[in-house]
């Protein structure tokens, strides 16, 4: 099961397994090639040829696993059980298990495929893009169409997305993805930067080396590509949970062709024996190897295809065990879409001005607030070249940032910032979010933006409730004033405001811990600004589609669009498929009982053991299909 999958070599191994058999049946006494030279073991070494063709995987990977100290499995089962056949000359039989076994398996091959293109058609139209600078002005292009020599500029959180050696500022780089690097790197000018690293804490300009960039889109293509590797964790439950059932399995098969021969007179061995084989055959786990990681698989397919990326079978079951969500406030439950409401100003500073020094100080800045006042500035004709108006730009997250304008100090950013920077003010609190200009030390004035709820946030909530969720919790480093009527308005039962990025992930792991203490798990649903920390910090980090790279790195589940309602919609994703997944292994282990019991009494044939498994097998894979849906 572990090498590649080629329905033409197998299709070519099975036939030449057939023509072995007929071979072998036509040699039989009596049949039509059976001249009289014929020594009596040429039909038996046809038939065991015919066996060898189609059962060399299960029995090479079965000596492959004794040899790796992992005996008890079911190519272990399978072998055993066709081998005896083959010694007690039931050559149909053993032949009859080994191509039974490869329909199954081609058939799941052919439905894990399935989901695999699906996710990966979708992942291919996540757009990706370079900032370069063209005839003096940076443009958001994509990273195809930069040329070598191309000046390139990285905001914090983004990923590189070209080759190249910086120019300009310094920073982290997270290189992990890239080289498994766990340590970020400092870089600065001279140093050469690798497309694919993340920029965390600063914004670096670089000119291009080498321009096949790897653009996000390939690296969550390999990000899936991971999960679906890490399905090996649910496929080691189900080893786990082999290497306890096979030797018990064994051990009764044992005594089955033994014991009654030896204890009661008149019994034959080889009946016996038969029974035990028929017993081993039936008790062999394939619908379960099968079923359960192809379940998850088909959970985190379906999902894919709604634009919701589970990076793992743990997510769906941390998903499942939700009692908790958090919420980040701005970009995830608000639409981040800041829209400047108000300019007051200080005596001695014109609306104008304060709005651009804001503008110049915010350029480098992801934060939705600097977006809007960028925009803003923009729309009044004061921010052309704005990008370059500053320098020595500090953000500090939580609060706002600190830049050189023209050779003064400017200072955007709330109370807090006011405070870290010792500028005297009076008032603070305002409706919507105050975002205060203050130059060389003295307020300037101050922006108000606002910003909405997203049209699906109240849905979203009251959806979690539906499913049982009904501690929702809202986290924000805005002021209470500017939080309170969102989180009464979408239905919220908790809110801390004014938090800074690690109140918030103190909070958080207290929540998570109350909530295991429950055994619940605590999802933490974030747009990715400043958030990621308390992503990985969660039992479950979503990430909103329009957060950073890093963000999206860092997070179990990926929203690939803006809309919140897409949590509860996962949620009962993944609740509908531990159900799948459960009732394959239910319905796996009943059909085993029976047929165990009918095994051990004589009444079933190998025969039947093999149908009745490679039914089994399919109707769990027909049903973990469902959860594709
Ligand atoms: P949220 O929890 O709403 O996502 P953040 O932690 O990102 O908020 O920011 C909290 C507060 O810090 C904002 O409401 C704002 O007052 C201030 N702030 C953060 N970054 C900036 C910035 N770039 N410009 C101005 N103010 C900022
Ligand atoms: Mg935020």
């Amino acid at each position: 099961m572990e090498a590649r999958f080629s329905l033409r070599r197998e299709l070519a191994f099975l036939g030449a397994a057939a023509a072995a058999f007929v071979l072998g049946l036509s040699m039989r006494p009596g049949a039509a090639l059976s001249p009289a030279w014929l020594p009596a073991f040429a039909p038996d070494l046809a038939f065991v040829l015919a066996y060898l063709l189609a059962g060399r995987d299960v029995l090479l990977g079965a000596a492959r696993n004794i040899a790796r100290g992992r005996v008890f499995d079911e190519l272990f089962l399978m072998s055993v059980a066709t081998l005896g056949a083959i010694a007690i000359g039931r050559y149909e039989e053993a032949l009859g298990v080994m191509v039974f076994y490869k329909i199954g398996e081609a058939l799941q091959e052919k439905a894990s495929e399935r989901s695999r293109s699906s996710v990966r058609e979708l992942l291919a139209r996540r757009p990706s893009m370079a900032r370069l600078r063209r005839a003096g002005a940076w443009v958001t292009v994509d990273p195809g169409e930069a040329a070598e020599g191309d000046e390139y500029m990285v905001m914090p959180g983004e990923w590189v997305p070209l080759d190249g050696e910086v120019v300009e500022g310094e920073c982290f780089v997270d290189a992990s993805s890239l080289t498994g690097e766990s340590l970020p790197r400092r870089v600065g000018p001279g140093d050469e930067v690798l497309a694919g690293c993340v920029a965390i804490d600063g914004s670096i300009t670089a000119i291009a080396r080498k321009t096949e960039g790897r653009s996000a889109a390939a690296r969550i293509v390999e990000l899936v590509e991971e999960a679906v590797k890490s399905k090996a964790k649910a496929a080691r439950l189900v080893t786990r949970f082999t290497a306890v059932y096979t030797p018990i399995v064994v051990g009764l098969a044992a005594a089955i062709a033994f014991l009654p021969p030896l204890l009661v007179p008149g019994q034959a061995l080889s009946d016996w024996a038969y029974r035990a084989l028929v017993l081993l055959v039936i008790s062999c786990p394939c619908a379960l190897v099968v079923s359960v990681p192809l379940g998850y698989f088909c959970g985190m397919g379906g999902a894919a295809k709604r634009g919701i990326l589970v990076r793992g079978a743990e997510v769906l079951d941390g998903l499942a065990k939700a009692r908790t969500v958090v919420f980040d406030k701005t970009g995830t439950l608000t639409a981040g879409n800041f829209r400047v409401a108000s300019i007051e100003t200080e005596p001695g500073f014109a609306e104008d001005e304060v709005l651009a020094l804001a503008a110049a100080a915010e350029s480098r800045s992801r934060h939705p607030i600097a977006a809007s006042i960028r925009r803003e500035a923009a729309a009044r004709g004061l921010s052309i070249g704005a990008e370059d108006a500053a320098s020595g730009i500090v953000e500090r997250p939580g609060a706002g940032v600190l830049a050189y304008v023209g050779g003064r100090l400017v200072a955007a950013g709330n109370d807090r910032l006011l405070h870290l920077e010792k500028v005297p003010h009076d008032r603070c609190e305002a409706e919507g979010t105050t975002v205060n200009v203050a130059v060389d030390g003295q307020l300037a004035g101050r922006v108000t933006v606002v910003d909405e709820p997203k049209a699906d946030s109240a849905r979203t909530i009251a959806e979690l409730a539906a499913l049982g969720i009904t501690r929702t919790v809202m986290l924000t480093g805005d002021c209470a004033a500017s939080a309170e009527p969102v989180a009464k308005a979408l239905g919220i039962t908790e809110l801390a405001a004014a938090l800074l990025p690690e109140d918030k992930l103190e909070r958080l792991a207290g929540l998570v811990a109350e909530t295991r203490a429950a055994r619940g798990a605590t999802i933490f649903v974030g747009d990715g600004v400043n958030d990621a920390p308390s992503l990985a910090r969660a039992d479950v980090g979503v990430a909103m589609g329009a957060g950073s790279d890093a963000a999206v790195e860092g997070a179990d589940l990926v929203l690939m669009t803006d809309e919140p309602s897409r949590l509860p919609e996962a949620i009962r994703r993944a609740r509908h498929t531990r159900v799948v997944v459960f009732q394959g292994i239910a319905l796996c282990l009943a059909t085993k009982a029976v047929f165990l019991v009918l095994g051990a009494m004589g009444i079933a044939v190998m025969w039947e053991a093999v149908i009745a498994d490679v039914g089994v097998a399919i109707l769990a894979i027909l049903n973990a299909l469902r959860a594709l849906r």
